[in-house]
């Protein structure tokens, strides 16, 4: 291998259209979001997404050596490639100079092995892959070091970029906040008013964006940032920007890396607005292109039952017709409260790619238990997390799991981020929910013989 950073310029990425037949092509420094070509009024038309020169990547390096590279990189400090977005720098964004990268130390996140949790249930390989263990407390640090970083580098050559502008569940506002405030750029955000957890409403405030908390849903909020970011100057910060999806991908490889390139069978992941499904599918859609591995995992996507589209289509085998979108319903799992997502079709198309994958929903008491049920294995799980374990108990006992397959689960947040959900949870005061594992404060006399007398009783 020449050297351990091969120079970024000699890989090319672009943005290019997704609908079948059109291929046009865009910079990555463009402000565009949907195709000029074939993009019209609805918002999923001419959605593009960005695609990499991967003849020049197989020639530069074997799959060997970008396994030595990336392993080389990982987590150490030579700037910016112990990010473990920029560790994979080539795969992700080669557009970007060095010196333009804002990054947070995003990515690394511990992989954690459910030992216990899953020989309960009697799986023997199970891990819940930790990437709310991040700067802002969830993964979308991972996409958005990507974009503010291409932000900077547009206004590094001159575009008149005001500001950087997101609707956002709560956690996109926090990392978009974060971000640039690390940065030196403003950032707009959108919330809906009482929607969101108290730390996902005081983290972009803290970091001094201008935040807006308004009378509407996520979906509300979106089309709002839709309009408001027809003036070029104020940059689109969500999903549909698909600069996002890149580095939220690199989530596939840091877990196939984690497990020294050895292949998994199944991921399981909590959807929304369906883009990180649709990016986790390519990261390891890309491995395989690229030889790094040898075969697929199947996806699951996990939805909320109160914010389900995409298992409705799931269920009625993905036709082919215009989507109707759903008003999502009050979840837990606020983040995911989304009834019209954007990237619908791209997760639809990828699900598609990777045989044998699908998609299934949890109730609210489903999700809470799941979640507390792993909190008592020694996690502190948020409720997408819950989703996501809650779906993957139900499939579990449709026996649709091995004892020795290797599974992952996806836990987007941490569990911090939703004090009201633990509270109200072992306070047994959930709508919709059964405690089965609540566990409350102890209260009795401060004094030696009742509390031994207690523990007598309890232990
Ligand atoms: C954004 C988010 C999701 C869902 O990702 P989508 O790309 O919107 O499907 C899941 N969990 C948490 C905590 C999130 O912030
Ligand atoms: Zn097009």
């Amino acid at each position: 291998m020449s050297s351990s950073h091969p120079a970024a310029e000699r890989f090319r990425a672009w943005f290019e259209c997704t609908t079948p037949g059109c291929g046009a092509r865009y910079e990555l420094t463009d402000i565009v979001y949907h195709c000029r070509r074939c993009g019209g009024h609805d918002k999923r038309a001419g959605l593009l997404e960005v695609k990499h020169d991967l003849a020049a990547l197989k020639r530069a390096h074997s799959p060997q050596d970008w396994k030595t590279l990336f392993n080389r990189r990982y987590l150490r400090t030579k700037w910016p490639y112990g990010s473990g977005v920029w560790g994979k720098k080539e795969w992700v964004c080669p557009n970007v100079d060095n010196h333009n990268v804002v990054s947070l130390y995003e990515g690394g996140t511990n992989l954690f092995w459910a030992e216990r949790f899953g020989k309960s249930l009697g799986l023997n390989d199970l891990w819940i892959k930790l990437c709310g263990n991040s700067h802002t407390g969830s993964f979308k640090d991972l996409g958005m070091t990507v974009l503010v970083s291409m932000v900077k580098q547009m206004i590094h050559e001159g575009k008149p970029i005001r500001a950087v502008v997101c609707a956002s569940t709560g956690d996109t506002s926090a990392s978009l906040a974060a971000y640039c405030a690390a940065a030196g750029i403003p950032a707009v955000v959108l919330l809906p008013k009482d929607k969101v957890s108290l730390p996902q409403l005081i983290q972009p405030l803290a970091n001094g964006a201008l935040t807006f908390a308004l009378d509407t849903d996520f979906d509300g909020c979106m089309s709002l940032v839709n309009e408001l970011c027809r003036d070029e100057t104020l940059y689109l910060a969500n999903s549909m920007n698909s600069l996002r999806l890149e580095g939220q991908k690199t989530i596939s490889i840091e877990i196939v890396q984690q497990f020294d390139w050895e292949e998994v069978d199944w991921v399981i992941v909590p959807v929304g607005n369906c883009g990180n499904i649709h990016a986790i599918g390519q990261g390891f859609l890309m491995m395989k292109e690229m030889g790094v591995i040898q075969r697929l995992p199947r996806l699951i996507g996990a939805q909320a039952a109160k914010a389900n589209p995409l298992v409705q289509l799931y269920r009625r085998g993905f036709p082919d017709e215009p989507f109707r979108p759903l008003k999502a319903q009050t979840t837990l799992a606020n983040a995911i409260q989304i009834g019209d997502p954007v990237n619908l079709f791209k997760a639809i198309r990828t699900l598609q790619q990777i045989p044998g994958s699908l998609v299934e929903e949890a109730t609210e008491d489903e999700l809470a238990n799941a979640a507390a049920l792993a909190d008592r294995n020694g996690l502190f799980t948020c409720p997408h997390t819950g989703v996501a374990l809650a779906v993957l108990l139900k499939l579990h006992a449709r026996r649709l799991f091995a004892p020795d397959d290797r599974i992952i689960v996806i836990s987007t947040a941490n569990g911090l981020k939703f004090p009201d959900f633990k509270i109200q949870y072992h306070a047994s005061k959930l709508q919709e929910v059964q405690p089965r594992y609540a566990n409350t404060p102890i209260e009795v006399a401060a004094d030696l013989d009742t509390i031994q007398r207690e523990l007598d009783k309890r232990l």
